[in-house]
């Protein structure tokens, strides 16, 4: 990569330790181009070397070799790598994850079940709170679980920077009526982090249960579920568990919710029976998270999980979290001092602590900037209306791709490549 005219400035000695200690993890994931520069790992973060091995292997020897015979150790795969990935970034004791379908399909399933135990034990509780510019899917799906469950909607709008502060929470919270709050741990347009445990205990304190969307979050900020006594929680492992396109995602049910018999899923798929193999006409819903499977697990996608899985448990979450910080402290004080100027303002948190492993900068242009810097090789993304999306991910990207990265931006933007470009926006970015 070439030199950086940005380098030099002073940063965070720990963080600058962590990034460094995270080089030879850095080594282990495929890199096609080494002059590109990768800020996109929290949409769809990279392939490890370790992943794509033992992908051929599980196709040439599992599925081709031991055919249809592979069951016998790939039905576990969902329970087994949710395990590992509860234990290692989710701060979640075993058979209490699985890994699973879509954070859409994973949303309405648990939705769907806390709305329904609210009816049974306390039917004056009929509303579904949640963050009024969330991702779409998730509005999308809520909607419908509510309308499904004759809940209500109760979207809180938040703060466009720092996200729902505790008095916009405590202001929806406070009527009484609240079933369930799902909130975006880390949110995906602003970064803007929220208090896991604090607003957990809030909810609590509401008599209301909490369903955490982790997907900007899991891999990216430490996340203590058990510790928080979170009830419910979401996310996918394309983005920084570096499971590749599509791979499934995950959930988490709390072990005392799932000693109630009646929390189930609402779609009772024979593999979250308790024995999917016994063929029993009776649905029994399996012990655990394992209940909120539904149908045959994808093999394959598992096997990539497990594998990213692995590689950010090596690095280890505060190692990451270390890294991260220091990268987008970085990122954030060049864009200050070179992209500001331009008309990039900073929109993300500015307090670290209070973001999580992306920063955005806010441009009338975004769009055509976002186009112009892929061809320039910088890949980060853009998301409406006006939001153009950079994360620093530590196993995609180290402190000298920060400072070329906004090198090419400051260059671009200031010599108006972008203005060359049709205003029309691509459909997936
Ligand atoms: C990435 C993301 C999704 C994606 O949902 P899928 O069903 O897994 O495609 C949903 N919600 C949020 C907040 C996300 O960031």
């Amino acid at each position: 990569m070439a030199a950086s005219s940005l380098a030099g400035m002073t940063t965070n000695e720990d963080g600058a330790r962590a990034c460094a200690e995270l080089g030879p993890l850095r080594a282990r994931v495929v890199r096609h181009d080494p002059g590109l520069v990768y800020l996109d790992g929290n949409s769809l973060g990279m392939l490890p070397a370790a992943a794509r091995e033992r992908l051929a292997r599980v196709v040439d020897e599992e599925w081709g070799g031991e055919l249809v015979r592979g069951w016998s150790h790939w039905s576990e795969l969902s329970a087994d790598v949710g395990d590992r990935l509860g234990s290692a970034l989710l701060g979640s004791a075993p058979g209490q994850v699985v890994v699973c379908d879509t954070i859409s399909v994973n949303l309405f399933k648990l939705a769907t079940a806390a709305l329904r135990r609210a009816q049974r034990i306390d039917p004056r509780r009929t509303v579904l709170v949640t963050d009024a510019t969330t991702f779409p899917t998730d509005r999308y799906v809520l909607e419908a679980v509510a309308a499904q469950t004759g809940a209500v909607l109760r979207p809180v709008v938040p703060d466009p920077v720092h996200g729902i502060g505790p008095d916009a929470l405590a202001a929806a919270l406070a009527p009484g009526d609240v079933a369930l709050v799902v909130l975006q741990l880390v949110d995906y347009r602003s970064a803007a982090l929220l208090d896991l445990a604090g607003v957990t205990a809030a909810v609590h304190e509401a008599g209301a249960l909490v369903l955490w969307q982790l997907a900007h979050a899991a891999g990216a900020v430490p996340v203590d579920l058990d510790g928080a006594e979170a009830d419910l929680a979401v996310g996918c492992t394309y983005k920084y568990l570096d499971a590749g396109p599509g791979a499934p995602g995950f959930l988490h049910v709390a072990a005392a919710l799932t000693e109630d018999d009646a929390f189930v899923s609402p779609i009772p798929g024979w593999w979250g029976a308790a024995d999917p193999f016994d063929m029993d006409a009776a649905y029994t819903p399996a012990a655990g998270a394992s209940r909120f499977l539904a149908g045959s697990p994808p093999v394959l996608g598992l096997v990539a999980v497990d594998e990213g899985v692995r590689l950010l448990a090596e690095a280890g979450v505060d190692r990451l979290r270390a890294a991260s910080v220091h990268l987008t402290e970085r990122l954030v004080a060049l864009a200050d001092e070179h992209l500001a100027p331009l008309g990039l303002a900073l929109a993300s948190p500015r307090d670290p602590a209070r973001r999580g492993g992306h920063v955005v900068l806010a441009h009338p242009e975004a769009y055509r900037i976002g186009a112009a810097a892929v061809a320039r090789g910088v890949v980060g993304d853009v998301r409406p209306p006006d939001l153009l999306r950079l994360a620093p991910v530590p196993l995609a990207v180290d402190e000298a791709g920060v400072e070329e990265g906004v090198a090419r931006l400051r260059d671009l933007v200031a010599a108006g490549e972008h203005l060359a470009l049709p205003e029309r926006r691509a459909r997936v970015t």
